[in-house]
């Protein structure tokens, strides 16, 4: 979460007297992030910085996997999948598990 904040840090940084009033971050479904605990820390975080009192968004990721058989993409929340496809099994995620600064809106 530090990380995430020294990002917003960064980027208002450039635009020197603005302030924060909103962070976007994207997170995976198995990024195994908790959204309220993460909420929070911003909040703690955030206190005394450009950032403090910014409203705190997230865009859940959907978990994408993808077969290595027939090469198409399939949601799945599952850590063992088949491809609904070609009933291959097996194959990778292609995303789900990120934790990425979206977008920052300044004042
Ligand atoms: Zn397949």
């Amino acid at each position: 979460m530090e990380s995430a904040l020294s990002l917003v840090q960064d980027h208002a940084a450039t635009r020197r007297g603005r302030r924060v009033t909103r962070v976007v971050l994207r997170i995976g479904e198995l990024a195994g992030v908790d959204v309220d605990a993460l909420r929070f820390a911003f909040d703690v975080v955030s206190r005394g910085t450009v950032a403090e009192g910014a409203a705190f968004q997230v865009e859940e990721v959907p978990a994408l996997a993808h077969c290595g058989e027939c090469g198409r993409d399939f949601a799945s929340d599952d850590l063992v999948f088949i491809c609904p496809t070609c009933g291959a099994p097996g194959g990778e995620f292609r995303s789900g598990r990120e934790m990425e600064l979206s977008r920052i809106e300044l004042s």
